[in-house]
C-alpha cells in the first residue's frame, strides 16, 4: 500500500521492496546478500525505515519504553543510532572482538564455518536497563542472540529486537526465542 493513508510502516516496507538489492553468490557462493545501501542513499527511505523500526522502542501511547538502543556492527549501527536519536534513548555498539577499548563481555557463536565474537562494554548498560537491539537482517539469529546474553551479562533486559527483514528460510525467529521481534519484511 501506498500513497497518503498508508502507516510510516507500511510505506517503509514499500520503500524496501523498491530498493534493496539482491546481490547473488556474495560474499560467497550460495548467499544472496541483502544490499541495504540504497535505502540508506534515499532519505525519504532511510526516514521511514528509521522511524518503523523506532516503534519497536514505544508503546502504544508513543512513549518510549527503552533506555538504551543496541547496534550491531556494522550496518547495525548505521540504523540503530537514528533509531536511538528518534525514541530519545543512548546507543551502545556491540562491536566485534578486538574494538572496543575498555572492560568488555564477551560472547561467541558459530558460524558455518567457524565462530564469531561480539563485544559490549560492561558498563555499557545498568542493572534494570531496557535495551532494543537494532540490526539490519536476521538470518541464522546467532548474532542477535549472543548479543542478547552480552545484554543480559549487564543485568539489563533486552527489551526486542528490531530488524529491517528476517529471512524466513533461515532459522532466525527459532533462534532468538522469546525474545520479541520487529522485522520490518520476511523475504
Ligand atoms: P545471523 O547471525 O546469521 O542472523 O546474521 C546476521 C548478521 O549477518 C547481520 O549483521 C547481517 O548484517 C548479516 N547477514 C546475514 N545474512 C545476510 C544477507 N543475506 N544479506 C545481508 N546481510 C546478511
Amino acid at each position: 500500500m501506498t500513497g497518503p493513508d498508508a502507516t510510516t510502516s507500511e510505506q517503509a516496507v514499500d520503500a524496501l521492496r523498491r530498493l534493496v538489492v539482491d546481490v547473488p553468490d556474495f560474499p560467497e557462493p550460495g548467499v544472496v546478500f541483502k544490499d541495504i545501501t540504497p535505502v540508506l542513499a534515499d532519505p525519504q527511505a532511510f526516514g521511514l525505515v528509521v522511524e518503523a523500526l523506532a516503534e519497536a522502542g514505544r508503546d502504544e501511547s508513543g512513549g518510549c519504553v527503552v533506555d538504551h538502543v543496541v547496534g550491531i556492527e556494522a550496518r547495525g549501527f548505521i540504523l540503530a543510532a537514528p533509531v536511538a536519536l528518534a525514541l530519545g534513548a543512548g546507543l551502545v555498539p556491540v562491536r566485534k572482538a578486538g574494538k572496543l577499548p575498555r572492560a568488555t563481555y564477551t560472547e561467541s557463536y558459530a558460524l558455518e564455518y567457524g565462530e564469531a565474537i561480539v563485544e559490549m562494554h560492561q558498563d555499557g548498560l545498568r542493572p534494570g536497563d531496557r535495551a532494543l537491539l537494532v540490526d539490519d537482517v536476521l538470518a541464522t539469529g546467532g548474532t542477535v542472540a549472543a548479543t542478547r546474553r552480552l545484554v543480559e551479562h549487564t543485568g539489563a533486559v533486552a527489551h526486542g529486537v528490531a530488524v529491517l527483514m528476517d529471512l524466513s528460510f533461515l532459522p532466525g525467529r527459532k533462534a532468538i526465542g522469546d525474545l520479541p521481534l520487529t522485522s520490518l519484511m520476511t523475504v
